[in-house]
C-alpha cells in the first residue's frame, strides 16, 4: 500500500537487446544489488522501468547530484505542529515497503552520500538510519539498482572501489541497426526509412567519439530528431537542433559532425 504511487500499471515498450531481461529476472530472484551500466540515453531507465513492471514491484527512482546529503536518501526529522516527525526518504520507503530502488547516476553523488548503501548491498541487507536510532531490515522484495556512465569517469567522480564491488553489471550500449531503427520508428511514431537514415546518421557520429566527441548521438537524440520530422521538421535541420547543436560547444567540431550526417543521409 505504501508504495502505491511507485507502481507501473502499464508496460514501459523496451526492446530487448541481448538477454538482458532474463539476466535481471535472476538478479533479481537473489535480490543482487545491479548496476546498469552505458551511456546517457542508452535505455537503462526505460529498462528498469520495463523490469519493475514486469517484476511487478514499485520502484522508486533517485536523480543523484552532487548536493545530495545521506539524509536526502534515507530521510530527516521535520517541524511540523505537532513537534519533530521523521520522514522516510526515497531509499528507506523502498527498503522498508519492499520497491526496487533505482539511484540514477549515482558517481554524481559525494562518496560519503554512496556509502550509505553499503550495508545494503551484502548479506546484511540492512539500513542504519542514525538520526533516529533504528536499523530498518530490508523487506525481502527490496532491490537495489544504480546506473553508472563509465564515459564520465574521472578520478575526482568515480564510485569507490568497494562500492562497485557490491555490484553485478549488465552492460547498455548503442544497438544494433534492425534493433535501434525498431525502437525509433516505435517511440517517434515515424516510418521505417526516416529511422533507418537517422540511425545510419548516428553511427557516422560515433566514428567521431574520441576524435573530440566524448559520446556519440545516443538513441534518446534520434528520437527526438524523428520527432521532429514527424512534425514537418526538414531531416537535416531535425539533425542539427536535436544531434548537431547539443552534442558539442565547439564549432569545428560541429562542422565535422554535420559533414558526417550529410554523407549518411
Ligand atoms: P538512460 O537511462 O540510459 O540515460 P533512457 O532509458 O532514458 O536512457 O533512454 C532514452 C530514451 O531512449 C528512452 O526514453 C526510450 O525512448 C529510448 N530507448 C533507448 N533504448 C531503448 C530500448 N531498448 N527500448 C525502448 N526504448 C529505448
Amino acid at each position: 500500500m505504501a508504495l502505491n504511487a511507485f507502481r507501473i500499471t502499464e508496460e514501459p515498450y523496451y526492446h530487448s537487446i541481448a538477454n538482458e531481461i532474463a539476466l535481471f529476472e535472476a538478479a533479481y530472484s537473489a535480490r543482487m544489488p545491479m548496476m546498469l551500466k552505458g551511456p546517457t540515453g542508452s535505455g537503462k531507465t526505460r529498462f528498469v522501468e520495463h523490469m519493475a513492471w514486469r517484476l511487478g514491484r514499485p520502484l522508486v527512482t533517485v536523480a543523484c547530484h552532487e548536493d545530495m546529503t545521506a539524509s536526502d536518501l534515507v530521510g530527516r526529522f521535520l517541524l511540523d505542529a505537532g513537534g519533530t516527525v521523521w520522514h522516510d526518504g526515497p531509499l528507506t520507503q523502498a527498503v522498508r515497503h519492499g520497491g526496487i530502488c533505482y539511484l540514477d547516476e549515482i558517481v554524481e553523488a559525494r562518496q560519503d552520500t554512496t556509502v550509505v548503501i553499503h550495508p545494503l548491498t551484502d548479506s546484511r541487507r540492512v539500513l542504519p538510519l542514525e538520526k533516529r536510532g533504528e536499523l530498518v531490515t530490508a523487506h525481502p522484495d527490496f532491490q537495489l539498482v544504480i546506473s553508472y556512465n563509465p564515459g564520465y569517469q574521472s578520478v575526482l567522480k568515480d564510485l569507490k572501489e568497494s562500492t562497485k564491488q557490491r555490484f553485478a553489471a549488465i552492460e547498455f550500449g548503442h544497438p544494433s541497426f534492425d534493433a535501434e531503427t525498431r525502437i525509433v520508428c516505435t517511440e517517434a511514431e515515424v516510418p521505417e526509412e526516416v529511422a533507418a537514415r537517422l540511425v545510419r546518421i548516428a553511427a557516422s557520429s560515433r566514428n567521431l567519439k574520441g576524435h573530440g566527441l566524448r559520446e556519440g548521438a545516443s538513441t534518446r537524440m534520434l528520437i527526438h530528431a524523428a520527432r521532429l520530422v514527424a512534425r514537418g521538421v526538414a531531416l537535416a535541420t531535425a539533425c542539427d537542433i536535436a544531434l548537431v547543436l547539443p552534442i558539442t560547444d565547439d564549432a569545428d567540431l560541429r562542422d565535422a559532425v554535420r559533414a558526417a550526417i550529410a554523407v549518411a543521409a
